[in-house]
């Protein structure tokens, strides 16, 4: 695709963007002076659709005029109201029906994973995760090994990049696994690394892991509605997800679990326990005896909080709509395509993109360094604030940008680089 500089071209891609029309789906937040923010921050928390306050009113008004009654004989009852999510949660991330389920929120499941799959033994025990994992993953997978009365020092093992680098190499998380293979039960990595926004060849690390006996998870908070997955195909054990982010299902909304068919079947796991992960025939028999169900949604614990499903169904509805995550990436590619030759063209002096220019190898958020002399990076991250533009900013030093397919057009990237840079100039 060959990208020009210039207002011009920005609006002439939205005319010609099939899924232009679903910015009007969304809220847009505005700023005070009441023009519409630059939002760049569905990495963080995607926007809402509209039709979530629909879907939301909708189970209001059941539990006003039906009670208890909701549960049973109605239009989307909440007994089974987790599975209307099934379908849709597992397109978006290359799965059966049966290995996916919408859940708890995703620190809780990725505890759950690993009191399934991390089952440490004398000579098996560490478990690899990326140096810079996300804080919640890092005390999640520290306090799972101390749980076994691992020590940490001795346990966890994290991937570096090389000295001066700071992305992960393929190579070199492959030699790490090859000299100490025979000691790591599990491995858990980020499907889009939340700081530079790389993407590792999940394939291709998930096979060279299982070869030695690693079973492998995913966190994919940054993945999930941003890049299409193939999680049954690429053979990964187990993986999470939240829906805040790029599935734009509200703040602190139910999160998602994905466990591969050959384990979700096994209903002989170990595993936490709760009544609605019990088979739904003889669930409310209520005899002690816990039979699990044998898909991934025998990993449930509680009745699910309906309010926030019914957000994530009107997610998952706009998501369908616009055809899955085929044509989203297409676009999406695209639209960071694009703010990358901005970046390259306008600001390059003051401003360098640490995440992969390849776009197999990242998604649509590109990580910023500022490197001009004048100015820190958080000092322009408030300029761009006060400037209409939402964003994010990660100590020690990135401002993260994400161009989201389904509400941001080529004209937000465009205005966006012209702030950046006048911003660098003041
Ligand atoms: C956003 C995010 C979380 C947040 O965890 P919650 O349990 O939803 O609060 C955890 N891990 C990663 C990698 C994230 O990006």
């Amino acid at each position: 695709m060959q990208f020009q500089s210039g207002l011009e071209f920005a609006q002439r891609m939205d005319r010609e963007d099939p899924l232009a029309s679903f910015r009007g789906q969304f809220s847009i937040p505005r700023t005070s002076d009441g023009a519409e923010e630059i939002y760049l921050c569905g990495n963080s928390l995607g926007l809402q659709p509209k039709l979530a306050r629909e879907y939301v009113a909708q189970e209001l008004d059941k539990w006003a005029e039906l009670g208890v009654k909701g549960h049973f004989d109605c239009e989307h009852p909440w007994m089974p109201y987790h599975e209307f999510l099934t379908e849709a949660a597992a397109s978006l991330v290359g799965a059966n029906t049966d290995e996916v389920v919408m859940m708890n929120s995703l620190t809780v499941n990725l505890h759950l994973m690993m009191v399934t799959f991390f089952r440490p033994t004398e000579t098996r025990f560490k478990i690899v995760i990326e140096d810079h994992a996300f804080p919640s993953d890092y005390y999640a997978v520290e306090s799972q090994l101390r749980h076994h009365g691992i020590d940490p020092e001795e346990g966890l093992v994290l991937l570096k990049p090389r000295e001066g680098e700071e992305l992960l190499r393929q190579e070199d998380i492959e030699t790490l696994l090859a000299a100490q293979g025979d000691s790591i039960a599990l491995m858990l990595l980020p499907g889009v690394q939340y700081y530079t926004g790389q993407v590792l060849d999940f394939e291709r690390v998930t096979r060279a892991a299982q070869a030695l006996g690693i079973v492998v998870g995913f966190d994919l908070a940054h993945a999930v509605g941003n890049i299409p997955l193939q999680l049954h195909d690429w053979n990964v054990d187990f993986a999470c997800w939240c829906t805040y982010k790029y599935l734009n299902s509200g703040p602190g909304s139910v999160a998602g679990c994905f466990v591969h068919r050959r384990h979700a079947e096994n209903t002989g796991l170990n595993r936490f326990a709760g009544w609605w992960g019990h088979d739904k025939q003889t669930r409310f028999k209520m005899e002690n005896r816990f039979t699990p169900i044998p898909t991934a949604e025998g990993w449930q614990l509680s009745n699910p909080p309906i309010l926030s499903l019914a957000a994530i169904r009107a997610s998952y509805d706009v998501f369908m709509q616009a055809g899955g995550m085929a044509p989203l990436r297409q676009k999406s590619e695209k639209l960071t395509g694009y703010l990358r030759f901005l970046l390259d063209t306008e600001v390059s002096e003051f401003i360098r993109v640490i995440t992969p220019e390849d776009p197999q190898q990242r998604g649509c958020q590109l990580s910023l360094c500022c490197d001009a002399k004048h100015l820190s990076g958080r000092e322009l991250f408030e300029r761009l604030e006060a400037a209409g533009i939402t964003s994010d900013w990660r100590e020690p030093n990135v401002i993260r940008i994400a161009p989201v397919p389904l509400y941001n057009s080529f004209e937000d990237v465009f205005r966006f680089v012209q702030i950046l840079k006048s911003a660098c100039n003041e």
